[in-house]
């Protein structure tokens, strides 16, 4: 049976929310947002989309339900709470995660909206806040094309490519692989400027020397410009890069390998973060390898290395503990006797 649809719910209206949304509402779609913080929805209802108070109220009589939230511990929450769309959305609607998140929680997202009839689905993305501007991001989706099919004219609302990686899951591993990728370019190309700088030759003419060859990258060509020039806003914000590669590190846990550029990656993110940048781009990496009156310039404090790692332990994986902490990059449920931290920073 093929569903109409005609009304989208779309939760989460941040830096990549926002725009993505827009683009939903732009193609005809009636859509109703519900965000945290409800001035980041205001541009959206300008627009005409319709503000809901809850996750629930918003899914109530919605056909697909997009989520674009920060961290797993905020699906979780949106999806999995009493209140949460697995039991408030209606019989038959679509839930897409747009969200970087936890694998293994979009399998259980996907196994308990199955058993209340809806379809749950994790569709991770690329492409960057430009990317969701300009409606063409890179959709990873851990479901096939042919199931996909009632809810792909609204994913090309605001994708270019979709990429179906079949079992619930798959989206967002294959996400998290590309972002150890990512994490691995940035801290080559911060690597090259540090030692063209110091060296004193010219730093943009190694990146063009960068660009024109093999050593360059993604990252290098949109991000490098970025950190040479001090612009340091975000774009895509540190701290959820360090979660994503915090995910990663745990999934390496699981199947007992090892992934040291990735492990680089999150001492370096995780140290950026620390010292006050959790909130800056990604490409704020460069900072770590200036001097500390640049870094003091830019709003960071190195006196905040390692503090707090005793009574207030954070993992970074974006949700405050209880007692009974356990760190998981975000995704605290079923861990068995012998869950370890994966936050991968120090001893808690
Ligand atoms: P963001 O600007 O922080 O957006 C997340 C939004 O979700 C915020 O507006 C936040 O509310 C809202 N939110 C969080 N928990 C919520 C909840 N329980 N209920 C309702 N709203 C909630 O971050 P972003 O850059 O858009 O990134 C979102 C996700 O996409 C992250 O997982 C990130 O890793 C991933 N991603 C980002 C990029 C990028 O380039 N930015 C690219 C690809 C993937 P508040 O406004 O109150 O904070």
């Amino acid at each position: 049976m093929t569903l109409q649809i005609k009304k989208i719910a779309f939760i989460g209206t941040g830096i990549m929310g926002a725009p993505i949304a827009g683009h939903i509402l732009d193609a005809g779609y009636d859509v109703t947002v519900y965000n945290r913080t409800r001035e980041k929805a205001e541009g959206l209802l300008a627009k005409g989309a319709h503000w809901a108070d809850s996750p629930a109220e918003a899914a109530a009589d919605a056909d697909v339900v997009f989520t674009m939230v920060g961290y797993p511990t905020d699906v979780e929450d949106v999806y999995l709470a009493t209140d949460g769309l697995i039991r408030t959305a209606k019989k038959g609607a679509w839930l897409i995660d747009l969200t970087t998140s936890s694998p293994q929680l979009a399998r259980d997202i996907h196994d308990a909206a199955e058993v209340e009839d809806k379809h749950a689905f994790d569709c991770p993305v690329t492409g960057g806040e430009q990317g969701a501007v300009d409606g063409t991001l890179t959709l990873i989706m851990g479901i096939s094309e042919q199931e996909a099919a009632p809810v792909l004219p609204v994913l090309e609302t605001f994708s270019a490519k979709r990429f179906f990686f079949d079992v619930p899951g798959g989206g967002q591993t294959a996400k998290l692989c590309n972002q150890v990728s990512l994490a691995s370019c940035m801290v080559g190309y911060a690597d090259a400027i540090a030692l063209a700088e110091q060296s004193g030759i010219d730093v943009e003419r190694v990146l063009e020397v960068m660009a024109s060859g093999t050593g360059g990258s993604g990252a290098s060509k949109t991000l490098a410009p970025k950190s040479l020039a001090g612009d340091y806003k975000p774009g895509f914000m540190a701290e959820h890069l360090r979660k994503d590669i915090a995910l990663a590190l745990q999934r390496s846990e699981d199947l007992d390998i090892t992934l040291p550029g990735a492990e680089t990656a999150f001492t370096l993110f995780d140290m950026l973060c620390q010292i006050g940048g959790s909130r800056m781009g990604t490409q704020a990496l460069t900072l770590l390898y200036q001097e500390e009156a640049t870094c003091a310039a830019a709003g960071l404090d190195w006196s905040l290395l390692d503090q707090g790692e005793d009574d207030d332990h954070e993992c970074h994986c974006g949700h405050d503990h209880a007692a009974d902490h356990e760190c998981c990059g975000g995704h605290h449920h079923d861990h068995g006797d012998d869950h370890e931290c994966h936050c991968h920073h120090h001893d808690h």
